[in-house]
């Protein structure tokens, strides 16, 4: 059975039982305590914590997850992908415990005829919480153990298990309970009797249920928590492992062999000609292609890009192994081209995003993958360097510290390494890399420990939000009088505050934008009876809930005190400038290069914006001035702004540009220019008509990762004002090149090649006073070892003229052996020597002698017998440079 239609009978059988079928969230949903969606019940979060009513009382979904910390898993295990689909169903104070189980077992054991898996109920275990862990379940989850005899488990069958296997919980203070899992037995070649508390790789571990009914007050690991009391409405949230149930029933050995996977693996396969199941290591890196290949895109579908810091790294570190991977498997061509679309085709069907993203996608990816084969080739040049230098130390090992900077710095994977050094016939010092990667490790560690120091805040913030959200006023009214629902400070609700104070304040309602959709926050002043304070910031921490940063500046705040919240207007109407020009940028670049271009994130504020967008390429400075244009135009032609607001589905029908990732409710707002010619998605604040921007001024364009740019732009005032800055400084330009402005460049022209010629006739001047001084320099040959050496220091001196020097002396030397060594240069100082015939003869050569002095100058260097160069970056080394030359050839 394909793995899309045992997506369709699990939606099927839950819809037929009443569930509201609900379509998979984007992987990039706005939790900021998660980088991916990595489980079903993700958004449904708000529900089952109560800070949203639930729109329905159960529900069905087959959410895309994504899990992080199961890359080093693929491959190596049988049942962890990087992206994988969890199928899930929800009650929300509906069926509890028995509901849950009967509906899982019968989808489980149900003949597939009958819409069912189709499992033989024998190969069925379950674990559940066991006896004696929690004070709260002496008997353990006695109800699960009846509910699933019930059913027809045996008891043989139903494993008592401990807090950290069998109780679920956020992490956080909020809803937590025993859950049960189910394992499939997938028969005694596969492992040890005995059950998954044996063996979890013979048993299966497909779904879980978890039993919500508890409310926990405080949380410090997955067994060790305290229980504030028993949720009033209990829920449901399950999760069944869509791959693991396909690889089961396509009688497979993985779910990397799965219908929807396994064809990358068979491409891979072709492209590299390792046969897939011939050896275990290639077999894991085809496994590593198709499972990251596939993660890859989908994270890019939802609007991924690559990048250096959290979801765009993940990517690029997805990407990277897949193209790393199938280096090792001996394919140093462009890959993804071949393999992308391979699990585009395979994803479609249950996944209409991938068609309609696949542009963008394929651009972003086959670029990256470019640019990370610039990164394999200047690392290769790196390694190169240090392997030479170990071979010079005659040492057989690469430091672990070079081994970490190149995977550090250049992004050399550790195992390329290790095999190059391999081929180089070189060690590397693994276990010191293994250190600098750990101390690494507990940086980042210690960071992420810092950032979540904000869970008291977050109990605050809930507590807040629990009397309901903070109407936005700030579309009409700049002013608005309002009670102060509550003040935080330091993460804590305190009564008061004082002058000095910086604290969070949250309104019953407020005229302040808080920072969103790339428009930054408002600014103003909250103040009544003897009180005063400065709005800093105001941010939406948690859903519908507004805080004010503010700094107290008089008085006493006190909860409950009335408020004159005031905006400070002349800031807003900037931002309102800044943001209608935003989506002036948006429509015209779409305009200019066409439909598939989207945004990618953008900025603004009073007198600025910035816009970034997919394209494979720069701006050309023609089509720069073109988009500034399009832009003015459209300033000049004063369109009117209007915003609305419409069902989702009649935006979208609209031609409505939305953002990736965000979250769209039921009914959205619309902002329109002129109709058509811009519709955005947007809940920012703009101008009436299009002409009070006034004007923007394109400051530039650049590149912000691989396809992604960003263009930045003054407006109204500010991009006066850095006009007529230009100007007066073309003026002041003109008057010191004593011309008229419009004359600059013919000006700065002509100067540049007096420039040149004067440079040219120093340079000229400088040869014919060295050659002249020739005479000088060739009596101060020595004797080395036979040789007629010249060995000297000129500073100062060039690349060609340090040569024709070298030329001009040697040709002095006459037929027998001569050698002559020069260092010239500043501060990087150069190394040249020459060779006649009767020396080479002798057996000095001109590269390897170079080989012996650059070292000296903190470089290296070689070349031909009768010519060679170096150079270096130490110009304190010139005497033993050439002092090197002298001994070595006296040696010799
Ligand atoms: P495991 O112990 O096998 O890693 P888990 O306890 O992390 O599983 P849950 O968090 O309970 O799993 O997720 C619910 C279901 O999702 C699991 O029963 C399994 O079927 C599936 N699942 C979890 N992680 C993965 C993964 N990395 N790849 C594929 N399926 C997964
Ligand atoms: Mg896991």
């Amino acid at each position: 059975m394909k793995t899309a239609e045992i997506r369709r009978r699990f939606l099927d059988h839950f819809v037929r039982a009443g569930h509201t079928l609900v379509p998979s969230a984007s992987l990039v949903y706005n939790d900021p305590t998660l980088l991916f969606v990595n489980a079903g019940m993700v958004p449904f979060k708000p529900y089952f914590t109560g800070a949203e009513d639930a729109p329905y009382d159960t529900a069905t979904s087959c959410q895309k997850c994504v899990r992080t910390l199961d890359i080093e898993e693929v491959g190596k295990t049988t049942r962890h992908g990087t992206f994988f689909q969890m199928n899930g169903n929800f009650s929300f104070g509906d069926y509890f415990k028995e509901g849950a189980i009967q509906h899982a077992w019968q989808l489980v054991t149900n003949p597939v005829d009958a819409g069912g898996f189709g499992f033989d109920g024998d190969r069925v275990w379950v674990t559940v919480l066991g006896p004696g862990h929690h004070p709260d379940f002496p008997d353990g989850d006695a109800e699960a153990v009846e509910l699933w005899k019930a059913v027809g488990v045996p008891d043989e069958r139903i494993q008592r298990r401990n807090l950290k296997d069998n109780y679920w919980n956020m992490g956080v203070p909020g809803p937590g309970g025993p859950c049960s899992e189910i394992y499939i037995d997938r028969g005694s070649e596969f492992g040890p009797d005995g059950g998954p508390v044996v063996d979890e790789d013979r048993f299966l571990e497909i779904w879980n249920l978890v039993f919500m009914q508890q409310e926990l007050s405080a949380v410090r690991a997955k067994d060790d928590f305290d229980v504030l009391r028993p949720l009033p409405k209990k829920n449901i949230d399950t999760g069944m492992g869509l791959e693991r149930v396909a690889y089961l029933m396509q009688g497979r050995d993985n779910l990397y062999e799965i219908d929807q996977v396994f064809p990358v693996i068979e491409k891979a396969s072709e492209l590299s000609g390792r046969r897939y199941g011939a050896n275990h290591d290639d077999d894991v890196r085809l496994r590593v292609v198709a499972d990251h290949v596939r993660s890859a895109l989908m994270l890019m579908t939802d609007g991924v890009t690559p990048g250096n810091e959290a979801r765009g790294y993940v990517l690029r570190r997805l990407l990277r192994r897949s193209v790393r991977s199938m280096r090792l498997l001996g394919v140093h061509d462009p890959v993804l081209p071949d393999l992308l679309p391979v699990s585009k085709a395979l994803m479609e069907e249950s996944y209409p995003e991938v068609t309609a993203q696949w542009e963008r996608v394929h651009q972003l990816a086959y670029g990256e993958e470019e640019s990370f084969r610039r990164t394999l080739a200047s690392g290769t040049q790196i390694f190169d360097l240090a392997a030479a230098s170990a071979r010079r130390a005659h040492a057989t090992t690469i430091g672990g510290d070079q081994a970490f900077q190149l995977h550090d710095t250049y992004g050399f994977p550790i195992d390329l390494t290790l095999e190059m050094a391999a081929e180089a016939g070189l060690a590397v010092d693994q276990a010191e890399f293994r250190r600098l990667m750990t101390e690494q490790k507990e940086r980042a560690k210690a960071d992420a420990r810092a950032k979540k120091g904000g869970t008291a805040t977050t109990e605050a913030y809930r507590t807040l939000r629990s009397a309901g959200e903070t109407p936005f006023r700030g579309f009409t009214d700049l002013a608005v009088e309002t009670p102060v629902r509550g003040i935080v400070k330091d993460g804590e609700l305190v009564a008061s505050a004082r002058p000095g104070d910086v604290v969070e304040v949250v309104l019953e309602e407020t005229p302040f934008y808080a920072e969103a959709g790339g428009q930054d926050a408002d600014a103003g002043t909250l103040s009544g009876d003897g009180m005063a304070l400065d709005v800093l910031d105001v941010q939406r921490p948690v859903q519908g809930l507004v805080v004010h940063k503010a700094l107290v500046t008089e008085g006493e705040l006190g909860a409950g005190a009335r408020v004159l919240a005031l905006v400070d207007g002349a800031a807003r109407f900037g931002a309102c400038q800044a943001h209608t020009a935003t989506h002036l940028m948006n429509a015209a670049l779409r305009q200019l290069l066409g439909q598939g271009t989207h945004q990618a994130g953008s900025y603004n504020k009073p007198g600025y914006l910035r816009f970034d967008f997919n394209a494979p390429t720069g701006l050309s400075p023609a089509l720069r001035s073109e988009l500034e244009g399009v832009v003015n135009a459209a300033v000049r032609d004063d369109f009117e702004v209007t915003a609305r607001e419409l069902p989702l589905a009649e935006a979208r029908a609209l031609g409505a540009q939305a953002m990736f990732g965000e979250k769209y409710g039921a009914v959205v707002r619309m902002v329109e220019l002129a109709g058509p010619w811009s519709r955005e998605l947007c809940g920012g604040t703009h101008v009436a008509r299009t002409a009070q921007i006034g004007l923007v001024n394109l400051l530039g364009e650049g590149s912000v990762g691989s396809g992604i740019r960003r263009v930045e732009a003054l407006v109204s005032q500010d991009a006066f004002a850095s006009f007529a800055a230009e100007r007066a400084l073309v003026s002041t330009l003109a008057d010191t090149l004593k011309t008229q402005p419009d004359r600059l460049p013919e000006r700065v022209e002509k100067l540049l090649g007096e420039l040149k010629a004067a440079h040219k006739q120093i340079a000229d001047l400088k040869t014919a006073a060295l050659l002249g001084n020739l005479g000088e320099l060739a009596a101060s040959a020595v004797d080395a070892g036979g040789y007629r050496l010249i060995a000297r220091r000129l500073p100062g001196v060039g690349g060609a003229e340090l040569r024709t020097v070298a030329l001009e002396l040697r040709d002095r030397l006459g037929e027998s052996p001569a050698v002559v060594a020069l260092v010239g240069g500043d501060a990087k100082p150069a190394v040249i020597v020459v060779t006649n015939a009767a020396a080479r003869e002798r057996g000095a050569g001109a590269g390897a002698l170079v080989g012996v002095a650059a070292p000296h100058l903190g470089g290296r260097g070689g070349g031909r017998d009768d010519i060679a160069q170096g150079g270096g970056t130490d110009p304190t080394g010139a005497d033993a440079a050439l002092e090197a030359v002298r001994t070595a050839l006296a040696g010799s």
